[in-house]
């Protein structure tokens, strides 16, 4: 982060304006709202900006007293005089538009004051900033302002009323999205008043923990469902896999704890026992626990014994699902996993260990015109080409290797079944990586559009 993000107080606080035209007088305006004192410095300035004129030529003394400054004048040298007069004396200059002249920016702005939302690009692209206040600004009607007020002068009462923290939280997560947030909404504050006082009199009932198995997906956190991320926004305690991508975990409520179970893809993680134990530890004490599992829960995710130890345990429990890897890295290698014309039907399959590899029906794997997608199967490349084709998959049957699929670091591998081993005694492939099977892979050579293009392990072979 280039600019640390704050809200200064400046009532009564005095602003140095250097400029006098509509830019200055716009941020005159914003700058009284916020109860600002002004010194203006221009050559011509605006009906409205002349209650505040005291010089025509700018001189550094012009900052004495001043918390901040602000040039909005369309003479660079003059700017540049402004800036450097400000960094002289340590007070933080805004040269409008211009980034590098400026210790300060001012942000886009959404204003349903209380609530004030802003947005800065640093400078970089404030048209990109605008066009997200912009959306900011249709995700934030009106009524949040009328709601924040109300909130504002009923918070000492909350307060006195419930002492309990978490209590106060679930307090206010009912009225703001709630029947008192209905009746802002429609503009009608007595109501929302009334409601107030009756939820408020009736108290929070008290909180039952439960936990959320949530499928985070693969990593595009773009791919978890509105369930999902209502979930994390309501989370006290987050319980995830190292599977579980960063920009995913982002989107947990800020003050979520989160607790870290799990090693790297197909590691072995924190023993399940202890995470049966940390879910119920926190329900029990009346915490929303969302336990947090790459992909999706049940496939592959143990979530099914889980379920039976919180239902054991009398703890209530929901499920959401999320896209499993390999429906994922499918879409985004661009390989569809059946198709008219060369696979009729999917199979997932877990390759964690060897033992497990023993126990695979590898007869029925390798049937042609289907598609097997292989967890896990990082270490067990060389065991799935031999199984397959001992069972007689043709060696030549394409095979496509998807690391990181969804994410930036997304590569993906075009080879042969037969060139399975090759691979492996070469490394370079890192988990979390699947392996699909099948003549669909091939079409990613064609259909392929997120990232950069497949690699061939051939054309590979043949520069090495
Ligand atoms: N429940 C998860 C799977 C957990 S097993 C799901 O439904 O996806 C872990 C394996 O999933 C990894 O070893 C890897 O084979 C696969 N995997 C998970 N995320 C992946 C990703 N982003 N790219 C490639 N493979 C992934």
């Amino acid at each position: 982060m280039r600019y640390f993000p704050l809200f200064a107080d400046l009532q009564g606080r005095l602003v140095l304006l250097v400029g006098g035209g509509v830019v200055a007088e716009r941020k005159a305006r914003l700058l009284r709202e916020a109860g600002a004192d002004l010194r203006v410095v221009a050559r011509e300035s605006s009906d409205y900006l002349r209650h505040w004129h005291v010089a025509n030529e700018f001189e550094s003394s012009h900052f004495d007293g001043a918390v901040l400054a602000i040039a909005a004048t369309d003479d660079p040298e003059l700017n540049q005089r402004v800036a450097a007069a400000g960094r002289e004396r340590n007070v933080l200059v805004n040269v409008v538009d211009v980034a590098e002249l400026s210790s300060f920016i001012v942000p886009a702005i959404v204003d349903r004051s209380p609530l004030v939302i802003a947005v800065s690009s640093g400078g970089v692209a404030p048209v990109l900033a605008r066009q997200v206040r912009e959306r900011i600004e249709l995700l934030v009607d009106e009524s949040y302002g009328a709601l924040a007020l109300l909130l504002q002068t009923w918070r000492k009462r909350i307060k006195g009323a419930l002492s309990d923290v978490g209590q106060r939280r679930r307090f206010y997560e009912r009225v703001v999205s709630g029947p008192v947030a209905d009746a802002i909404r429609a503009r009608r504050a007595d109501v929302a008043e009334q409601v107030l006082h009756r939820e408020l009199a009736a108290g929070v009932p008290p909180a039952t923990g439960s936990v959320v198995l949530v499928g985070a997906g693969p990593g595009d956190p773009g791919l978890l469902t509105l369930n999902a991320l209502r979930a994390l926004q309501q989370a006290d305690v987050i319980l995830h896999d190292q599977l579980v991508s960063t920009d995913v975990l982002a989107l947990a409520r800020r003050d979520a704890e989160r607790i870290s179970v799990g090693k790297a893809a197909g590691g072995h993680s924190v023993a399940q026992g202890r995470i049966h134990q940390l879910m119920l530890e926190h329900a029990q004490a009346g915490r929303r626990v969302v336990r947090l599992k790459g992909g999706d829960p049940f496939i592959f995710g143990r979530g099914g014994e889980e379920l039976e130890f919180l239902r054991a345990h009398g703890v209530p429990y929901e499920v959401v699902p999320g896209v499993t890897a390999a429906v994922a890295c499918a879409a985004y290698a661009g390989i569809p996993l059946t198709h008219r014309d060369h696979a009729q039907s999917l199979r997932l399959v877990t390759a964690h260990c060897g033992d497990s590899l023993d126990t695979l029906d590898w007869r029925s794997l390798a049937h042609d015109r289907q598609t097997v997608a292989y967890y896990m199967g990082v270490a067990q490349l060389a065991r799935i080409r031999e199984g397959l084709i001992r069972h007689g998959r043709d060696p030549s049957t394409p095979v496509a290797i998807v690391e990181n699929g969804s994410r930036a670091e997304q590569r993906v591998t075009l080879a042969t079944l037969g060139q399975l081993e090759e691979i492996a005694h070469a490394g370079g492939i890192r988990s979390p990586a699947l392996v699909i099977v099948g003549e669909v892979t091939a079409l990613a050579g064609e259909l392929h559009w997120f990232g950069s293009a497949p690699r061939l392990w051939s054309a590979l072979r043949s520069v090495a």
